[in-house]
């Protein structure tokens, strides 16, 4: 197994200033809630938040949707949602990655039933090609070819969240 870099440390950070820059001028201090669907996207979350304003409430919400190899599902189970207050508020939803678009688009439905006054979407990540859902997000880092990544909170079997760049997975060794 290997992985090769793909997105650098330096150049994550770079992006992630400009989301916080463009995420701030939309909601102009407006209260928000950012919901991070774990497990991927805790360190883009926790290092996204940091450049919000503070008018920002933090909750989360567990997404499976993935068994231990890369091939989606369908419907995602979710759980978390039934803790959150979320009925006539601005929602934020923070994604590593937006593959075939099914976490979003079932998310959004929740969200909905639940009452939320608007959902806007982030994700670190767009691989366009995949997409089964009609869903684009609000806000991308980067676009991506179809290839498996890993790091910076993404995983491959529950490893390499914790590497602090994002790099192309392969079985292959290098
Ligand atoms: P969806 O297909 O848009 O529902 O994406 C579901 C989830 O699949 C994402 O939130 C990721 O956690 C995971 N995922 C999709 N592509 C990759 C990848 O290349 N590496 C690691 N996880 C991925
Ligand atoms: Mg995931």
């Amino acid at each position: 197994m290997s992985v090769s870099p793909l997105l650098p440390e330096n150049k994550i950070w770079i992006r992630l200033s400009e989301l916080g820059e463009s995420i701030r001028e939309y909601y102009a201090n407006e209260s928000i809630i950012v919901l991070c669907v774990l497990k991927g996207s805790i360190i883009f979350t926790a290092d996204l938040v940091r450049k919000l304003s503070s008018n920002v409430e933090i909750e989360f919400v567990q997404s499976s949707s993935y068994g231990a190899g890369t091939a989606p599902g369908n419907k995602p189970k979710f759980s978390g949602l039934e803790s959150l207050n979320i009925s006539q508020r601005r929602v934020l939803l923070i994604d590593d990655i937006l593959d075939t678009g099914n976490t979003l688009y079932y998310l959004n439905q929740e969200l909905q039933d639940l009452g939320a006054a608007e959902v806007k979407y982030c994700v670190l990540l767009n691989k366009q090609d995949r997409r089964a859902k009609d869903i684009q997000a609000d806000w991308v880092g980067f676009e991506i070819e179809d290839q498996f990544v890993v790091g910076y909170g993404l995983d491959y079997n529950g490893k390499y969240r914790n590497l602090p760049y994002i790099g192309t997975w392969s079985a292959e060794e290098a």
